[in-house]
């Protein structure tokens, strides 16, 4: 069997090239004799490897000196306790936009480490669209202002970052991560579990600015869980997730390969325009989200007709098109179209979409 075109919202769809480019150093990297697999994250080669990799994305992404750029694990879940908990040191208190089940879990985790408020949700209308952002009730003693800016669930994305009245913004920007440019200094922090968008499971990357970076910690905080502590020394404090550094690296490089981020929106805008374009105008499916909300990551849309959907992502698996199906607390389908995800990934999609249409119609 062939590769199949993967829609799954995470672990995704990597880039092809990447993976031969593993599967060609996996006995031998570089003439060492070894795989990354089986290397010392204190060896020379694998210096090599996590310092290219920073520097290829500080370049990609234009992180100024002034931030540090840290592997993490513990995954998206672990940033949600981390941030408060190295964050949440002023005034114990931060506010929270809550636009989907990843910032509803960030804000309920932050409850336990201090006053988290929640200024704004869209859980009003099941999360379709994205709060007007322009005039929140901005608390005065607001640590940082939280947002989820890609809600990998329900398909909606932040186009405009929050006016945060000169509060520090923090934002998951897990499931958009790499796919367009970005102004890191309108950041105080941000985050992305990397299974999403760039590279295998079990990985966080966290770009935070250095005078966030203190001992001024809740109180118990584990060790592990300042980001002093790995800041300081450049994400080797103890053993990284080496695999998942390397691959990251891979990926960077083909992104710079193809001209770089604003090349890579341009293709992203490019597979969602075939896709939205589509859901406008067919009278079998439709998309769920407000249409100036809607993601170029995760395109959520049903038949309204459950037994259908069922049947869609039956066939549609059949046909070489792999998860397809939707969340399990949304239903209808999903089709995450990340980075990797080719353009001709999405064209298959719609064509195999106006046929399924064309015999299911009644
Ligand atoms: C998947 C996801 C998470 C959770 O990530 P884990 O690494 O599984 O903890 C958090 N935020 C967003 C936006 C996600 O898509």
């Amino acid at each position: 069997m062939g590769r199949v075109y993967n829609f799954s919202a995470g672990p995704a769809v990597l880039p092809e090239e990447v993976l031969k480019e593993a599967q060609a150093d996996m006995l031998d990297y570089k003439g060492c004799g070894m795989s990354v697999n089986e290397m010392s994250h204190r060896s020379k080669m694998f210096d090599d490897i996590i310092k290219t990799a920073e520097k290829d994305f500080r370049e990609l992404v234009g992180v100024p000196d002034n931030y540090k750029v840290l592997f993490l694990q513990g995954g998206g879940n672990m940033q949600f306790a981390q941030i408060p908990m190295n964050l949440m040191n002023k005034h114990h208190k931060a506010d929270y936009i809550v636009t989907g089940q990843w910032a509803r879990k960030a804000y309920e985790e932050a409850k336990i480490y201090g006053d988290a408020v929640k200024i704004a949700s869209s859980e009003d209308k099941t999360f379709s669209y994205i709060p007007d952002c322009s005039d929140l009730p901005i608390d005065e003693d607001a640590d940082y202002v939280y947002i989820c800016e890609n809600n990998t669930i329900y398909g909606t994305e932040y186009f405009q970052l929050p006016n945060t009245k000169g509060k520090l913004l923090v934002a998951d920007v897990s499931s958009n991560f790499l796919s367009r440019p970005i102004d890191v200094e309108k950041y105080g922090l941000f985050f992305g579990g990397v299974q999403k968008n760039v590279g295998p499971a079990g990985m966080v990357i966290t770009v935070i600015r250095d005078d966030l970076i203190t001992d001024d910690v809740y109180p118990g905080t584990p060790t592990m869980l300042k980001y002093k502590t790995q800041a300081d020394k450049d994400s080797l404090y103890n053993t990284p997730n080496c695999w998942c550094i390397y691959i990251c690296g891979l990926v960077f490089k083909w992104l710079k390969n193809l001209g770089g981020l604003e090349e890579m929106n341009r293709r992203n805008e490019k597979k969602a325009k075939l896709l939205y374009d589509y859901l406008d105008q067919s009278k079998l499916f439709h998309g769920t989200v407000r249409k100036q909300d809607r993601s170029l990551m995760n395109v959520p849309f049903v038949t309204g007709d459950k037994d259908l959907d069922a049947k869609f992502v039956a066939e549609s698996k059949a046909a070489g098109l792999e998860n397809l199906k939707g969340h399990r607390t949304v239903g209808g389908m999903r089709a995450s179209i990340y980075n990797a995800m080719p353009y001709e990934g999405v064209a298959k999609l719609v064509e195999f979409m106006e046929d399924f249409e064309k015999k299911n119609l009644k």
